[in-house]
């Protein structure tokens, strides 16, 4: 990647398609977060408000061609990842067709990218097969609690028995890892912590903790409600024997052995303990905004390019992509060494986490 350059040095010819996506901090991005919609069947309190949500313009969610699009170029440059998430991906009427579609695209040397989601799961008994047929790679459910009560008051919606008949019909299928996400919270669920890793060993599945993060819609969050990992690892430790697993490379969770192993718990300490230096994470919200960081307050509007100009096979087609390619790029090359969700200075997203995707 050089080209002549004036006066006889040479300077870097700039990326196009199928370079990878480096940011100035040299992290290698692979990972790309497709939020689908900011549309959802619970109301989680640390996500969404009880009413009151101003919905994006239904007009501006991108159709399943627009991502299809973004994807390819993406997967071009690197991307080996797509989680698919929200809001509640499977509350899009062509979730199946649009995990076929992204399912189908390949990297530069041929490998299949994989499909991953982040589901509240209500939707998983009737539509995992056809996911699963349509190429779905893995599955990562929520779960706060195991106390219908309680999963009432924190999601504003008495579905405790859809979302365990979810979390069953991914048990019984073949996608491994799954994971339980749990987001710990301060004399909500605080006490079962150990009731929620044991569940998740019953199920074949690994238990992940999340520290709480100043994303909810209603701006409410309160660092000193929050349950630290330390706090996390305490409550595991009186029961299990907990050793550090290492090799975590860019993954949010750092994990831990349970009694020897092979069972595992992860923490995500996006608070306490941030693991910027290794993101390889971009995201794309349901309405065509890149975004380099869960925590950002700048946005690259893909919505212009893709609706401005050019079919997939017109002869603008090329030009369009490039353009794509040239947002992603931008995106990633403004990201920053780090979020500030520790620095007095921070500002919280304008958006919620349902429109930013989780
Ligand atoms: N609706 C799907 C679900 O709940 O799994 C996907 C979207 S949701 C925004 C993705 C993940 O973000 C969930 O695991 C949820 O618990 C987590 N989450 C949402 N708001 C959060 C917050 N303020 N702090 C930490 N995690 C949060
Ligand atoms: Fe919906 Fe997921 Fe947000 Fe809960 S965390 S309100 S399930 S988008």
């Amino acid at each position: 990647m050089s080209g002549a350059g004036s006066a006889g040095r040479t300077h870097p010819a700039p990326a196009t398609i199928g370079d990878p996506l480096i940011d100035t901090h040299g992290r290698v991005h692979r990972d790309l977060r497709i939020s689908l919609t900011d549309r959802c069947s619970l109301r989680c309190t640390y996500c969404m408000p009880e009413q009151g949500n101003e919905w994006l313009a239904k007009t501006s969610i991108l159709t399943l061609d627009e991502i299809e699009r973004v994807a390819r170029i993406a997967a071009a440059d690197g991307i080996t990842t797509f989680r698919l998430t929200g809001g509640e991906p499977l509350l899009r009427t062509d979730i199946v067709e649009v995990v076929r579609r992204l399912a189908r695209i390949s990297g530069p040397d041929g490998t299949p990218v994989e499909v991953a989601m982040t589901t509240n799961g209500i939707r998983l008994p009737e539509l995992l097969p056809a996911l699963i047929d349509a190429g779905l790679h893995r599955l990562n459910i929520s779960l706060d609690t195991l106390r219908r009560d309680r999963f009432h008051a924190l999601t504003r919606r008495d579905r405790l028995d859809d979302v365990l008949a979810g979390i069953t019909a991914a048990a019984e299928s073949g996608l491994r890892p799954l994971k339980l996400n749990a987001v710990a919270m301060r004399d909500v669920n605080d006490d079962e912590l150990v009731d929620l890793v044991a569940f998740a060993i019953d199920h074949g599945a690994q238990m992940r903790f999340i520290e709480q993060m100043p994303l909810d819609a209603g701006h409410t969050w309160d660092r000193s409600r929050m349950v630290t990992q330390d706090e996390i690892l305490a409550a595991l430790s009186a029961r299990w024997d907990l050793a550090p697993l290492p090799g975590r490379g860019g993954a949010p969770a750092a994990r831990w052995t349970i009694d020897g192993g092979p069972d595992t718990v992860g923490v995500i300490a996006s608070v306490t303990a941030p693991f910027c230096g290794d993101c390889d994470r971009l995201r794309l919200t349901a309405d065509g905004q890149l975004r380099n960081c869960l925590f950002s307050t700048t946005e690259y509007d893909l919505l212009p390019i893709l609706r401005g100009a050019g079919q997939p096979h017109s002869p603008g087609a090329e030009v369009l992509d490039a353009s794509i390619d040239g947002m992603l790029r931008s995106c990633v090359h403004g990201k920053l060494p780090g979020h500030a969700i520790n620095d007095p200075s921070f500002l919280q997203p304008a958006r919620g986490m349902n429109a930013i995707g989780g």
